[in-house]
């Protein structure tokens, strides 16, 4: 079954092509037949497809979206990176979406209804919904009616007790909608079900703590393979410190910069989304190799961005951690969780006290899905490789397996 992965962030596009068989899924992830990326700056499309052993790289000038997609399908069945003979071959298309909001638990396979509520959740994802939408009509324009299925950043979060989900704000901005959603749950979901196989343990048998930490960051309390809580909240701005992210702040502060300062809501929105966390704090970058290698040149601003971060990390791990009254297993995954061993070490530090013991052999040895803590560990940590777009391939196989 050829299926097509479609993930577009605001200012960037991902896509890939992966072929699995038709009859079971394999328990590897495949390598994608076809890869894409596409990098939206203000007039020019930077795009770059991986096939057949080659890169090819090309700048699209561009005034709307949708025809640079075309063009760059197109390339999936002509030229140096064709891999299918036609666009009939591809099966099913499946699109990460950021919202879900309440209604949807689970990926969907999309219809007129669930267009129209990626639609009306775009008030709450605003920089994102949209252009998830975009792209499932473009698929409908260049595919005509091939399946294609959501998947949303927030379905498996979608059942967290109230008591999670909840803002202790009057109940009538809660039925308003206003309450945790949590985002990249399709991250966590993977992670956990990849921590049972790695352990060779029963997911429902688990208590894991899932840490995504790239540009953004959240935590994820995972019992029984269901997420109960989450760091994330009514937007992907709660909790944890991020690259270019605040986390949680004192809402009094937002009051204060209003009021005071003179401040928009828009200038808010922005500093607090794109001018806040790492960058923020030490003024050298949202990238966290950028920000540790000037705290070791000495930079006393990148200094403090990273002892922010670990304190913040540290505050919402315990939490977690008494959230689900102790942990069997702790998991880092996305480009920090996965890459920065030094940060691993240091979010692990504060855990000694319940008996969780990190390998630091094993830690700095670049590990990929497998685990790091020593054999007496009371917690088993692990750093898994999270793969959103083969999680996707995987939940479009199994909605076509329901047809
Ligand atoms: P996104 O949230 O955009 O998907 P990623 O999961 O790719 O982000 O994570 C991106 C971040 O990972 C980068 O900003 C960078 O700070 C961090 N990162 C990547 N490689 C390393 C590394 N070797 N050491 C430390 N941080 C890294």
């Amino acid at each position: 079954m050829k299926i097509l992965v479609l993930n577009a962030g605001s200012s960037s596009q991902k896509s890939c092509l992966y072929d699995v068989p038709d009859d079971r899924l394999p328990q590897q992830p495949p390598d994608p037949l076809w890869e894409a990326q596409i990098d939206w700056a203000p007039t020019v499309a930077e795009v770059k497809v991986k096939a057949n052993g080659q890169e090819l790289k090309q700048s699209i000038a561009y005034e709307s979206r949708s025809p640079v997609m075309e063009q760059i399908l197109n390339m999936l069945w002509s030229g140096a990176t064709q891999v299918i003979a036609d666009p009939s071959a591809i099966q099913v298309v499946g699109h990460r979406v950021v919202h879900g909001g309440q209604d949807y638990h689970d990926s969907v396979r999309v219809t007129a209804e669930v267009k129209a509520a990626i639609d009306r959740l775009s008030d709450l994802a605003p920089a994102h919904n949209p252009v998830n939408l975009e792209g499932i009509q473009a698929i409908e324009a260049i595919l005509g009616d091939v399946p294609q299925v959501a998947v949303f950043d927030t379905a498996f979060h979608a059942r967290i007790p109230d008591s999670a989900a909840i803002y202790p704000i009057p109940y009538a901005w809660s039925e308003r909608g206003i309450r945790r959603y949590g985002f990249h749950g399709t991250s966590h979901r993977y992670c956990a079900q990849k921590t049972a196989q790695i352990l060779g343990k029963d997911l429902k048998d688990l208590k894991i703590v899932t840490c995504h930490l790239g540009n953004g960051c959240s935590l994820a309390a995972i019992q029984g393979g269901r997420s109960v809580h989450t760091t994330m909240g009514f937007t992907p701005l709660d909790g944890l410190m991020m690259g270019s992210r605040s986390g949680s702040i004192d809402p009094s502060i937002l009051l204060y910069m209003l009021r005071e300062e003179g401040y928009t809501a828009e200038q808010l929105d922005q500093e607090l989304n794109q001018a806040s966390g790492l960058l923020g704090v030490s003024g050298v970058s949202n990238d966290m190799r950028l920000v540790t290698q000037a705290a070791e040149q000495g930079n006393p601003r990148a200094k403090l961005a990273l002892e922010i971060y670990i304190h913040r990390l540290h505050a919402l791990m315990g939490s977690i951690v008494a959230i689900l009254n102790g942990i069997d297993a702790l998991v880092f995954t996305a480009g920090v969780g996965e890459n920065a061993a030094d940060i691993r070490a240091r979010a692990c530090e504060n855990f000694a006290y319940m008996g969780l013991k990190l390998d630091l052999e094993k830690n700095s040895s670049r590990p990929r899905n497998q685990v790091i803590s020593t054999e007496d560990s009371t917690v088993e940590v692990l750093v898994i490789h999270t793969q959103e777009d083969w999680a996707i391939a995987q939940e479009c196989w199994e909605i076509l397996q329901e047809v």
